[in-house]
């Protein structure tokens, strides 16, 4: 094993290539959907959550974020806490955007500990959310705890769509063999709209270059071997207008990268890793 050692953990990068490519795009597929907008206390919680955050005026350094303190960022943790209690909602069928239905949203993968992706995903977008208000970035959440059910996929790219973002980012991590390693940015292709087809692909490729300058490795179990990934089945990125990604931050079933996402210091990494894509992608 090849590994990069730093304060915020371990993390490896597996020696063997191309492996579990059809497993890993299984759990993929598994455990990438959204929720869903039902009528109870839940949905309540989802509408809170997009509302915008305030730009933290005591954190703001606005002399050196002039270019980026007028975006709006939509921070789209994946999957939630309470999906796996409440499959017959999650499960209920809602458009993919290109003629086709998929569930409204999955439970996520997990570490073999036990710690769960929704939970990673919401901690590190909280991470990522204090980071960016620091910088002048209007946040918007499309789920405002962990302890909800959905939103359903659809409604998640509504929300990036309904605020104008200037960037969208669904935080997930995968569920894969244990010896893959590193994370990869999706973004939709063929593209269906004008965001799709420039500024979608520019944000999936600054999110790898932050990322990778932050030091985290790139996958080495998909096939570009280079962190992107352009694919027609994800829901939520189909049906964005705006620019969106979905980052997979690591594998979930590697010890070392579960190691690192189960403490605080390490979501905080991944937290700084995105934080710099998307700071990338902004300030231009
Ligand atoms: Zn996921």
């Amino acid at each position: 094993m090849d590994t990069v050692r730093s304060s915020g953990g371990t993390f490896t990068t597996a020696l063997a290539r191309g492996i579990a490519v059809t497993a890993g795009l299984g759990m993929l597929l598994a455990g990438c959907s959204p929720a869903e907008p039902a009528a109870d206390g839940e949905v309540g919680d989802e509408r809170a959550a997009t509302q915008r955050s305030a730009s933290a005026g005591s954190e703001r350094d606005s002399s050196t974020d002039a270019g980026v303190g007028d975006s709006v960022v939509v921070l789209d943790p994946g999957h939630n806490g309470r999906n796996a209690a409440n499959l017959d909602r999650i499960e209920r069928p809602v458009p993919n955007g290109r003629g086709d239905r998929k569930q409204c949203n999955s439970t996520g993968t997990s570490t073999d500990e036990g710690y769960g992706e929704h939970a990673f995903n919401f901690a590190v977008a909280r991470h990522v959310q204090r980071m960016l208000a620091g910088h002048g970035v209007d946040v918007v959440l499309t789920r405002s705890n962990d302890n909800g059910v959905g939103p359903c996929v659809d409604e998640r790219a509504a929300i990036g769509n309904r605020n104008d973002a200037d960037a969208v980012v669904s935080i997930h991590a995968d569920g894969t063999s244990a010896e893959a390693s590193g994370f990869h940015v999706i973004y939709s292709a063929p593209p269906l709209n004008d965001a799709q087809r420039t500024a979608a692909p520019r944000l999936a490729r600054d999110m790898v270059a932050g990322m990778s300058a932050a030091g985290l490795p790139t996958s080495d179990y998909i096939a570009s071997q280079e962190g992107l990934d352009a694919r027609d089945d994800l829901a939520g990125l189909n049906l964005s207008t705006v620019p969106a990604v979905l980052v997979e931050c690591g594998n979930m079933r590697n010890p070392e990268e579960a190691e690192a996402m189960s403490t605080s210091e390490g979501r905080r990494r991944y937290a700084d890793a995105i934080t710099r894509g998307l700071l990338r992608y902004l300030d231009r």
